[in-house]
């Protein structure tokens, strides 16, 4: 069933609706428990979409199942996923900025104060992001060290390949997903693919995820695939970043998910003009290659990648 979770009236004539579809047991089966599929808050990431649709789609395929509620929320930014654009577009806002918002506040405070009233009492929210056009990722998930121990063990059922626990400095509370963590709803932030594209694959590793999510919270009666086992950071140190060294056109030698050695290539940074040298960016470290730059044009200081270092090899990686 679809419902609109919360509208504004445009100027002139459009409304703006934040929509989700909602699929439920019957009565007689239902748990009464519930999880919210979130994404396109940043409208320029669009793995999310994939995601829902899928999970939609299995769920309708044997809703027998179904002993819960699943509600899925495709666009929280609709204008934004609509427009291809991150932000909200007129506002020039970034909506994972606005939170928890407020109901006497102006129109994107109102919608977020809205958003948040309608996931209340959920068992689990996951609120999946694609990165950005700039940098891949492989399927992650981040956590903020306040919220470790109650959502470290749902993401080890996430079925991603890497968990990766930030320092409390580093929360930011004017997020979704620090709102709703802090009105009770254990949400994981999941970090996948890139920004403006669509990796069928890592979407349907994450789809696989939700469903052993599912039947954990006694919202999925059905049989679930066995989770990979994530790589899981806890520490700063063992995140380390690259960032360039000069301006140019990076071409990548590496890809993500890839281990690499202290010292290897990972890609070189060319000037077509001047013909210098290629400036090589190589390896501070060994580890797993988790994040790379996917945009060619970069300044000086851009992000080129991050290696997780000392990562133990998993089955998954090989
Ligand atoms: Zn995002």
């Amino acid at each position: 069933m679809i419902e609109t979770i919360a509208q504004v009236q445009m100027p002139v004539d459009e409304k703006l609706s934040i929509r989700r579809q909602r699929l439920r047991a019957d009565a007689k089966k239902d748990s009464g428990n519930r999880i919210c599929i979130v994404t396109g808050i940043h409208g320029d990431e669009l793995e999310g979409q994939y995601v829902c649709y899928e999970t939609g789609r299995r769920i309708l395929e044997n809703p027998h199942y179904l002993t819960g509620t699943v509600d899925i929320y495709p666009a929280l930014n609709p204008f934004g996923i609509d427009s291809v654009t991150r932000g909200i577009p007129a506002f020039d806002l970034d909506m994972n900025r606005i939170f928890p918002g407020r109901k006497d506040g102006d129109m994107n405070e109102y919608l977020a104060a809205e958003i948040l009233h309608d996931m209340e009492g959920a068992g689990l929210c996951l609120d999946i992001h694609a990165s950005n056009i700039y940098l891949t990722e492989i399927p992650q998930i981040r956590i903020n060290e306040l919220f470790k121990e109650t959502l470290l063990p749902y993401a080890k059922l996430s079925n991603v390949d890497f968990i990766w626990v930030h320092g409390a400095s580093t929360v930011l509370e004017s997020t979704f997903a620090h709102s709703l963590n802090s009105r009770g709803v254990p949400t994981l932030v999941v970090e996948m693919g890139v920004g403006m594209r669509i990796t069928k694959e890592y979407g349907d590793q994450l789809v696989d995820g939700i469903f052993s999510l599912m039947k954990e919270q006694g919202i999925w009666s059905g049989p679930v695939d066995r989770v990979r086992t994530p790589v899981v950071s806890e520490r700063a140190d063992d995140v380390c970043f690259l960032n360039a060294p000069v301006s140019g056109v990076f071409l990548k030698q590496k890809s993500h998910n890839s281990m690499v050695k202290k010292g290897e290539c990972i890609g070189v940074i060319i000037n077509p003009l001047t013909l210098e040298p290629a400036c090589e960016i190589r390896a501070p470290e060994s580890g797993l290659l988790f994040t790379i730059r996917e945009y060619p044009i970069v300044d000086e200081g851009s992000l080129m990648g991050r290696i997780i270092c000392n990562a133990p090899v998993v089955s998954s990686f090989l």
